[in-house]
C-alpha cells in the first residue's frame, strides 16, 4: 500500500465548494483501492487566510505544502477582500506558492468531451474527440526581466520596458517536461517562439532541438512560429499534441485553446516544480483555470468538473495512477453522456444540476 500526501488549500468563493467534491473522491478511492492511500492536510489560503491570520498564506501552510506529495488549490478573491493592503491581497497566496514550490511548468490541457462539442467556440467536427496539452513556462520570461519599468524621458514623453530573458537553463526544463509528456502521449511536440524576431526565440529553438536528440526518434519536434501556431489551433487543433511555448504566448495560446472545450468551469491545470534528484518526484500544485466566481459563490451552482478533472491530472503525474486518472475522465464523459449539467455548461433538453449532485453522479460513474 502506498501513500500519497495531498494539502487541500480550497480558498474563497466556489474554491471551497468545489474542492469540497474532490474530497468525497478521495474518501471513495481510500474506500475501494487497495493499493493507495491518501493522507490528506488541510489549510486556509487566500481572502480566508487574510480573514484568520492577516496573510494570504501562513508559513505553516507554505511548509506544509512543501512537504505534501502534491496541493489541491480551490480559488481565491472576491470583493470582499477588494481593499486589503497589496502584499497581503488573496493572490499573494497562490503567487508565494507558485514562487516558493518553484512551479515553472503549467500544464493546460484542452479536452473536448463530445456531449458538449456544440459548446465550443469551433465547428463539432474540428474539435470532437480533441485531446491536446499547452505546456506553458511560468516563472520566467518578459513577465519577470528586468529591467521592467516606466521613465520619463527629458522631453517629458515616457518610455515602458520589459525585457523578455531565459537562459539555457530554463528552456531545458520546460521542453523536457513537454518531452515526457508528449512519450506518454501521441508522441508529438510542437516548439512555439518567434525566432525569426526575437534573440529569446533562437535560443528557444537551438535548445529544444538539443534536447530532442535525446527523444528522438520516438518522439517527433516540430518548430512553429507561434503567430502561426495561434492560427493552425483555430484552422486544425486536431494536428497537435503536446505545444511548449515560453510565458507571454503560453498565456496567449493556452486561453485560445480553452475557448474549444466549452465552459471556464471544465477546464483543469497543473503547475509543477523541478524533480526531486533523489526520489524523481516533482512539486505540484493542481487547479481548476476558473477564479472563485464571486456571482455564484455559496449556492452551489458552481461546476465542479474543472477542479475534480484537475484532481484527476494529480492522480496521472504525482501519483502514478493514470489507470484512475483515466477513469475519472470516463466518468466526467458518462455523466455529460447521461445529459446532467451543471448552469454554465447547460443546453436545452438537458437536466440541470448543483455542485454536490455533479459530484455525487461522478462517484457514481467510478
Ligand atoms: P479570476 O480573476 O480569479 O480569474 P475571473 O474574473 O476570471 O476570476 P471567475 O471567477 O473565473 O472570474 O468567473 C468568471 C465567470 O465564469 C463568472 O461569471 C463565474 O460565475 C463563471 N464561472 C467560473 N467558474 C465557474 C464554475 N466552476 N462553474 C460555473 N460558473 C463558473
Ligand atoms: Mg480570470
Amino acid at each position: 500500500m502506498t501513500t500519497h500526501s495531498l494539502l487541500l488549500l480550497p480558498g474563497d468563493g466556489i474554491g471551497v465548494e468545489t474542492i469540497a467534491e474532490v474530497e468525497r473522491l478521495i474518501a471513495f478511492f481510500n474506500a475501494k483501492s487497495n493499493t493507495a492511500r491518501f493522507h490528506v492536510e488541510r489549510d486556509l489560503v487566500g481572502g480566508a487566510a487574510y480573514d484568520a491570520h492577516g496573510v494570504a498564506v501562513t508559513d505553516e501552510a507554505m511548509d506544509k505544502a512543501q512537504k505534501a506529495d502534491a496541493v489541491m488549490f480551490g480559488a481565491v478573491g472576491g470583493p470582499k477582500w477588494a481593499s486589503v493592503p497589496y502584499q497581503h491581497r488573496p493572490e499573494a497566496g497562490l503567487l508565494r506558492l507558485r514562487k516558493d514550490l518553484d512551479l515553472f511548468a503549467n500544464l493546460r490541457p484542452a479536452i473536448c468531451y463530445p456531449a458538449l462539442a456544440d459548446a465550443s467556440s469551433l465547428k463539432r467536427e474540428l474539435v470532437e474527440g480533441l485531446d491536446i496539452m499547452i505546456v506553458r513556462e511560468l516563472t520566467g520570461g518578459v513577465y519577470f526581466g528586468e529591467p521592467k519599468e516606466i521613465v520619463t524621458l527629458e522631453n517629458g514623453e515616457k518610455r515602458a520596458v520589459d525585457t523578455q530573458l531565459y537562459t539555457t537553463h530554463e528552456i531545458e526544463r520546460i521542453t523536457k517536461v513537454a518531452f515526457d509528456l508528449a512519450k506518454k502521449r501521441r508522441n508529438l511536440v510542437h516548439s512555439a517562439e518567434k525566432h525569426n524576431v526575437m534573440r529569446t526565440g533562437v535560443l528557444w529553438k537551438q535548445v529544444t532541438t538539443d534536447v530532442h536528440k535525446s527523444y528522438a526518434p520516438d518522439v517527433k519536434l516540430e518548430h512553429i512560429l507561434a503567430d502561426n501556431c495561434a492560427m493552425q489551433l483555430i484552422r486544425n487543433p486536431k494536428q497537435f499534441d503536446v505545444i511548449v511555448t515560453d510565458n507571454l504566448f503560453g498565456d496567449v495560446l493556452s486561453d485560445e485553446a480553452a475557448m474549444m472545450t466549452g465552459s471556464l468551469g471544465m477546464l483543469p491545470s497543473a503547475s509543477l516544480g523541478a524533480p526531486d534528484p533523489k526520489t524523481g518526484r516533482r512539486k505540484a500544485l493542481y487547479e481548476p483555470v476558473h477564479g472563485s466566481a464571486p456571482d455564484i459563490a455559496g449556492q452551489g451552482l458552481a461546476n465542479p468538473i474543472a477542479t475534480i478533472a484537475s484532481f484527476g491530472m494529480a492522480l496521472r503525474y504525482s501519483f502514478d495512477m493514470g489507470k484512475e486518472a483515466d477513469l475519472v475522465d470516463q466518468a466526467i464523459a458518462r455523466v455529460l453522456d447521461k445529459g446532467l449539467r451543471t448552469g454554465d455548461i447547460m443546453q436545452p433538453g438537458m437536466t440541470k444540476v448543483g455542485t454536490s449532485d455533479m459530484g455525487k453522479a461522478v462517484e457514481t460513474e467510478l
